[in-house]
């Protein structure tokens, strides 16, 4: 895969220097595009649990979005550069857009101490908005990913609740007790990256993100309107 300047400079597997480090965030997702919300989770996250660095790990396929088509993968990590360049603590790790298949969560956990050169002793944590705890508990070796990482599990929408009811009746006592020590209690931030889509798309210049992500992706086409089909000015349906 080939990398553009921004992300080169902002690649965690470039930076070589994290066998001090002892506190690392590590915030999955599909990014697209990165967002003020994203921004504001993971400055939440490190400063609740006092991180020394954050790596954004942007999906190549994410296994809850099962057919959702993304922009390509060196766009999304492009703009998430785009959007990080004032922060020198915070990284992107381009593993799971190199990996084949699905992006487990699992994988990566496994993975990224080896590929970053983290220290034995490095403390790993998940970065979560609380819309993923739906469904967690069905997340490929939920166990194992709580023993590698703590999660860490930021607002977004009002209710915890209804999701952490099931987790509790589906994992075991620990992991739930581990879950619910990252549970933040912040004001939410309504963004999501489906309404920036859409207001793209409309050719707006939306609120809630870097102006240099939204610059690039008028650039490049990513988020356009598809073509209005079946319906004209003449077209008896259409009412005109
Ligand atoms: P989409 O609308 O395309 O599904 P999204 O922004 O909801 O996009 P992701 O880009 O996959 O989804 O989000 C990555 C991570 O960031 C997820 O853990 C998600 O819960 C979290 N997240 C996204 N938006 C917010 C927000 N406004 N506040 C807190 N966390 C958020």
């Amino acid at each position: 895969m080939s990398f553009s300047h921004e992300l080169h400079l902002a690649r965690a597997e470039e930076r070589g220097d994290w066998a001090r480090v002892k506190r690392v965030g590590v915030f999955g997702g599909s990014f697209d595009p990165v967002h003020r919300g994203h921004w504001n989770a993971a400055s939440l996250a490190q400063a609740a649990f006092d991180l020394e660095r954050i790596v954004f790990v942007p999906a190549a396929s994410p296994p809850h979005k099962p057919g959702r088509s993304l922009a390509g993968g060196p766009d999304r990590a492009h703009m998430l550069a785009l959007a990080i360049t004032s922060r020198p603590d915070w990284s992107i790790s381009t593993m799971e857009l190199e990996r084949p298949g699905l992006s487990y969560t699992i994988d990566t956990l496994r993975e990224l101490p080896g590929r970053l050169g983290l220290a034995r002793d490095v403390q790993l944590f998940l970065i979560l908005g609380n819309d993923n705890l739906r469904g967690f508990e069905r997340w490929k070796d939920v166990h194992e990913i709580l023993e590698r990482a703590s999660p860490i599990v930021v607002l977004r929408d009002a209710k915890n609740s209804s999701a952490l009811e099931k987790i509790r009746t589906a994992l075991a006592p620990g992991a739930v007790a581990r879950l619910e020590r990252g549970l933040l209690a912040n004001a939410p931030l309504a963004i999501d990256a489906t309404s920036l889509r859409a207001a793209l798309a409309r050719g707006e210049a939306p609120a809630g993100m870097d102006p240099k992500v939204a610059a690039y992706a008028r650039a490049k086409n990513l988020y356009v309107a598809p073509p209005q089909v079946g319906r004209t000015a003449t077209d008896p349906a259409s009412g005109a």
